[in-house]
């Protein structure tokens, strides 16, 4: 079976997180986005951990789910009074009249949540300000229970947020984690953001045994954040033998999902996910030349959980692709870069070194042996190494808002939203899957073009920097005062 994975998100008890991101509503929106595992996020938090262990029951097989008194997965959302960024009203089933059927969910589909939260690692190494963050991942809530007393145990202050800020170093919390529980995932987050990130252009590291040292081998993968697809990850020697993973970092309901991964499993479990996770990069990749780590030598050929692809934004469109200096209104290319350096020609003070650039200089090789196969309309990215595959999406919503003529939060934008994916099943299943015919039905003929144009790829973004996303043109002959950058010319060949 596959499964649809989101697992870097943030309850309403992080910063600058909407105050919906409570249990029941992520897992109603995960309906509509047809996600079938969200991360808790944020386990470390007293109060958001004593919601986890009043709203969800234990599946038995290291996930969870919603009890059935929280789970208000069978009421219906009232569209008239929902917004694509809002919260969705719930109505009582019983309240909805003939007529609104087209409006009820998929009830038939189990939404599980994995324990998970991120932590921010503020510490200095080798003479430098390290700034990273870190998931963790745990089957039980057992297993977060000592880990948190752990992390208190080392003074860390868990109180005044969701993603605590610790002066506990990368290496140690690992530790910490895989003592608590041996089946522990440590993930390090969006892995090339400039400030936050292992790879980070400012206070990151150049290699993951520079960080993690003698816990390397159990760092079975890395998010890719935004900013940066597989095709770029790929070109990184370091991760030639981990996953390459891709979640949303959600800090609102409408935002979950924006990246997600998919499983292929027999069983929808914690178990499938870590070996999937655990096994994904050496499975694909001959490693030939390069010695085997000793842990993956256990690993059983036969085993079936797998990556079997994952869903990308375009990473022009994260806030760090390209470099420069958003006060400044100035940005350049990863070429422009290494022409003419890293001083702002505007304030003369350094710029924000952008993921693209970071990535090429970290990079081992040039990847050119793409495929680009289209299957049912959709342009998939697959390397020639045989690393699971990828599929470029833009947010169903951007998509209506640039079709409609309208801004992505209004009436219009949501009332075409809800159509859709009430109709058709899901976000997932409009933007990759519904026949045109059927979009174009519940939407309009622009609507259904524009989402033919952004499954086979055929859209322009001009690159985010320094804190600013990226924006999305699908129809290019909108005027626009910015230069232009085809989205894969520039993250396969850059
Ligand atoms: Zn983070
Ligand atoms: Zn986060
Ligand atoms: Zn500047």
């Amino acid at each position: 079976m596959k499964f649809v994975a989101d697992l870097h998100l943030h309850s309403k008890y992080s910063r600058a997180v909407s105050q919906e991101m409570i249990l029941p509503k992520m897992a109603q929106w995960a309906k509509l986005k047809g996600i079938n595992v969200l991360a808790t996020g944020d386990f470390t938090h007293p109060f958001w951990f004593d919601q986890l262990k009043k709203e969800l029951i234990d599946d038995g097989n290291g996930l969870y789910r919603l009890k059935p008194t929280i789970d208000n997965s069978h009421l219906t959302i009232d569209k008239s009074k929902s917004s694509v960024n809002g919260s969705p009203r719930f109505a009582p089933a019983s309240t909805i009249v003939a007529g609104e059927a087209g409006q009820m969910l998929n009830v038939k589909q189990e939404v599980y949540f994995m324990l998970s939260c991120e932590i921010a690692s503020i510490y200095s190494q080798g003479g430098k300000v390290r700034r990273i963050h870190n998931l963790f991942f745990f089957p039980s809530l057992g297993s977060v229970e000592k880990f948190n007393r752990a992390l208190l145990a080392r003074g860390a202050s868990l109180r005044s947020d969701g993603r605590p800020v610790v002066g506990i170093n990368s290496r140690d919390l690992a530790e910490v984690a895989l003592k608590v529980d041996k089946k522990a995932l440590v993930i390090p987050a969006h892995a090339w953001t400039p400030w936050f990130s292992i790879f980070g252009s400012f206070s990151g590291f150049d290699s993951i045994a520079e960080c993690f040292g003698d816990m390397s081998k159990y760092i079975y993968g890395i998010e890719t954040g935004l900013s940066s697809d597989p095709a770029m990850n790929w070109r990184i020697e370091d991760l030639d033998s981990r996953a390459i993973l891709s979640f949303s970092d959600a800090h609102s309901l409408e935002k979950m999902g924006r990246e997600a991964t998919v499983f292929e499993a027999e069983e929808l479990s914690y178990e499938s996910i870590y070996d999937a996770i655990r096994l994904s990069g050496n499975q694909a990749i001959g490693l030939s030349g390069k010695q085997m780590p000793d842990y993956q030598t256990s690993r059983e050929p036969s085993n079936p959980s797998k990556i079997a692809f994952t869903i990308e934004f375009y990473p022009e469109e994260g806030k760090y692709h390209f470099t420069g200096h958003r006060d400044c209104n100035f940005r350049q290319s990863p070429e422009e870069t290494a022409k003419n350096g890293n001083i702002c020609p505007v304030c003369r003070r350094p710029l924000t070194i952008g993921v693209m650039h970071r990535v090429k200089q970290l990079a081992s090789r040039e990847i050119s042996n793409f495929k680009f196969p289209i299957s049912n309309g959709v342009k998939w990215v697959k390397s020639e190494e045989g690393r699971p595959p990828y599929v470029s999406m833009v947010p169903l919503g951007e998509i209506l808002a640039e079709a409609l003529g309208a801004a992505v939060k209004t009436q219009k934008v949501s009332d075409t939203y809800f159509q859709l994916v009430n109709n058709l099943g899901s976000e997932f299943n409009v933007l990759l899957k519904a026949d045109l015919s059927d979009i174009a039905r519940f939407s309009n003929q622009k609507v259904a073009e524009g989402i033919d144009l952004v499954r086979r790829g055929e859209i322009i973004v001009d690159p985010g920097y320094d804190g600013n996303f990226g924006v999305v043109k699908i129809w290019p002959d909108v005027p626009s005062s910015e230069p232009k950058v085809e989205p894969s010319q520039l993250n396969l060949f850059a």
